[in-house]
């Protein structure tokens, strides 16, 4: 008897547009379901829990752990802090049987699409340009000139879209998330 390994999904989209919500959202529904934590050189944001929101290190530390093969991918997001996926948990509870979410980059994506190619790529948009923008500036966690730097990444990462499997448009979060819960095969109702 052959059974199916389980799926790794990969969440991608701009800056602002909802992927740390919609993955609150699926966390909210599915406590059980294991969600990766990722090593980041940026600072905590007010809030942040280390080792909840992320890995928070140092630059040595995180040069370590992509020297020793930690890293599943790994890349500078933003043109300015480092942000990468620990490998070893991923692949564990991958070989449990569970499914995994991993919520990337771009850059992150693609590296998953060059070493898991079975893995699954879901694109998160938002329904315009200009909503985009209003979400980023409505969050107020950057600066102008932090937000400008984000909006030109947006730009080349919305080009981006049709190299995904799916793509999901986050103009309501339940929405969103029942269509990327249902994606991932998760048990629903
Ligand atoms: P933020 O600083 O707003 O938390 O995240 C900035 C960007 O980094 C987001 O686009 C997010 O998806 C991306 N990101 C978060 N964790 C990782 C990771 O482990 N690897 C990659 N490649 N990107 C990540």
């Amino acid at each position: 008897m052959t059974t199916t390994p389980a799926r790794l999904t990969v969440l991608a989209g701009p800056t602002a547009v909802g992927k740390g919500t919609v993955s609150a959202d699926v966390r909210q529904r599915y406590p059980d379901l294991w969600l990766s934590v990722s090593a980041t050189t940026r600072s905590p944001r007010p809030g942040e829990v280390e080792g909840v929101h992320y890995h928070f290190v140092s630059g040595a530390e995180f040069d370590s752990m992509v020297e020793r093969g930690d890293m599943l991918e790994w890349a500078v997001v933003h043109g300015r802090n480092r942000y990468g996926t620990p490998r070893g948990p991923v692949e564990q509870h991958l070989a449990a049987g569970e499914p995994v979410l991993l919520e990337l980059d771009l850059q992150g994506a693609r590296q998953v699409r060059a070493s898991m190619p079975d893995a699954q790529f879901i694109f998160l948009a938002p329904p315009s340009w200009d909503e985009l923008v209003r979400r980023l500036v409505g969050r107020g966690t950057e600066d102008a000139e932090e937000r400008e730097r984000r909006l030109q990444t947006a730009r080349v990462e919305l080009a981006a879209e049709p190299e995904f499997d799916h793509t999901i448009i986050n103009d309501d979060v339940q929405r969103a998330t029942d269509e990327l819960v249902h994606l991932m095969g998760l048990p629903t109702g």
